[in-house]
């Protein structure tokens, strides 16, 4: 892993009338595929039989033709699907969303992004009252808080679960009637909402409703909890809002064409490359993006230096993701296959752009790669804050000991990876090109959603 990982995308759909639910929800979630690669699964109804399936694998792998003529349920009218990305070592089948659990409620499926950060204090809580847990995933905490709630109507019942758990998360919930959608007070994942002719969606990023037929609509509220019951779309906050979406969402994770809360990843990119530049201005020839994850901040910083903008790298397509890494060797040809350099950069003094730098290993590749292609000298910008903190969110960014920059200055950084000059962008540059407040602990610690307690193992595992 050379960039920090999402960890999860969800869609759900609720309709008037009966539609092909798994045929939609299968092409949604390719649409979220970037969100998580390692499972997906996904929950259907017919208001009497309740169908899921899942699996470890990309969505085409899991949703092959069989598996979805299985969903297929002629009258189905609501369903909701998951696509999870798991740390290495923890990619269990049995973790896979949604999770499902008969309930007071009837049955029950969810989907989460996220990470609850009290999830372990209520897990055990919850074992003492006598629960049982199927899954290692801190998601089925809050089916079990639930559970327990079954006197209350369902929404009612989201809502006092929501008041019990911390952290950041959005959540799709689903009985054989209504659809939920939930989002943490903070608003650290994304979660919005969408109106089609048939009905309504809910979905990580707008691209993903596009592909369902819905329009956006709005984001879900931080705080807020969503719901679909007889056609009606209905809302409560339910508790007070304090805004903190997660900066790496528009430095890096959501699809550049995704419009979250008001600003598109793609446009706050490039505004992220102009800032860069009059931050970190540099005597160059021509500017080079990392494809595919330095595209946006260069077209901005290229149109604010007024430097040419070079196709200077390569990414094969078709290199697809390559797990093992057994030697130093191996790596080294890994990069190879996916990056090679153009002529391009031959003689040229190129400022190679960046969205962020996690361990260091494939920086220094990149470099070494343009200076064995010609390249005079390389000047590496970073469209983000150096990453010194995990983050409890819902991102695996690796453990603190593997970031780079949470050991070593600028100047150690730059002179690991071999650039001629290295800048990353400050937080109050990020802060301007999002235009509003946002999460920013993985690069300063401070967490506006809380923290697991002091010596908690904080992954059950995260969703
Ligand atoms: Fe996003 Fe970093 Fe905050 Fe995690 S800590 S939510 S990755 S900004």
């Amino acid at each position: 892993m050379d960039k920090p990982q999402e960890e999860c995308g969800v869609l759900g759909l609720w309709a008037e009338t009966p539609l092909d639910v798994a045929g939609l929800l299968h092409l949604g979630l390719l649409a979220l595929q970037h969100r998580g690669q390692e499972a997906a699964g996904m929950a259907v109804t017919d208001g009497k039989e309740f169908l899921v399936e899942k699996d470890l694998g990309l969505v085409n792998q899991v949703f092959t033709e069989e598996r979805l003529l299985r969903l297929r349920l002629p009258q189905a009218r609501l369903g909701i699907a998951h696509t999870r990305y798991s740390t290495t070592g923890s990619n269990l089948r049995m973790n896979a969303q949604p999770l499902t659990a008969r309930t007071a409620h009837g049955v029950l499926a969810i989907a989460h992004n996220g990470n609850f950060v009290n999830a372990k204090p209520l897990r055990d809580r919850l074992l003492q009252e006598g629960a049982t847990f199927q899954s290692t995933s801190d998601t089925e905490v809050m089916l079990l808080l639930l559970a327990r709630l079954g006197h209350l109507p369902l929404p009612e019942a989201a809502a006092e679960a929501m008041k019990a758990l911390e952290g950041g998360y959005s959540i799709l919930l689903m009985d054989r009637k209504t659809l939920l959608a939930l989002r943490d007070p903070h608003g650290v994942r994304p979660l919005v909402i969408g109106k089609a002719p048939w009905g309504y969606a809910f979905a990580s990023e707008p691209p993903a409703l596009e592909i369902l037929g819905a329009r956006y609509l709005r984001d879900v509220r931080p705080g807020e909890v969503v719901w679909v019951e007889a056609g009606e779309l209905r809302s409560r906050q339910v508790l007070p809002p304090n805004p903190t979406p997660c900066a790496f969402e528009w430095i890096y994770f959501a699809r550049p064409d995704s419009l979250l809360d008001g600003q598109e990843a793609y446009q706050a990119r490039v505004r992220m490359g102009e800032e860069l530049f009059r931050e970190a201005p540099a005597e160059a020839d021509i500017v080079v993006p990392v494809p595919d994850s330095g595209i946006g901040a260069a077209v901005g910083y290229a149109r604010a230096s007024g430097l040419p903008l070079e196709y200077g790298l390569y990414k094969n397509p078709y290199a697809g993701r390559t797990f093992i890494q057994p030697t130093q060797e191996l790596r080294d040809l890994k990069t190879r296959l996916k990056l090679s350099p153009t002529s391009a950069v031959r003689g040229k003094r190129v400022v190679l752009i960046d969205d962020s730098i996690v361990r260091g290993t494939t920086s220094r590749r990149i470099v070494g790669m343009l200076k064995e292609a010609g390249a005079k000298e390389v000047h590496f910008r970073v469209s983000s804050p150096p990453i010194r903190f995990p983050c409890y969110y819902g991102i695996d960014t690796a453990a603190r000991k593997e970031l780079i920059a949470a050991e070593k200055s600028v100047e150690e950084i730059r002179a690991y990876i071999g650039a001629d000059s290295l800048a990353f962008l400050s937080e109050e540059g990020v802060r301007r090109a999002i235009g509003g407040p946002v999460c920013l602990a993985c690069f300063n610690g401070r967490y506006p959603a809380g923290v697991p307690q002091e010596g908690e193992k904080l992954i059950l595992e995260m969703g």
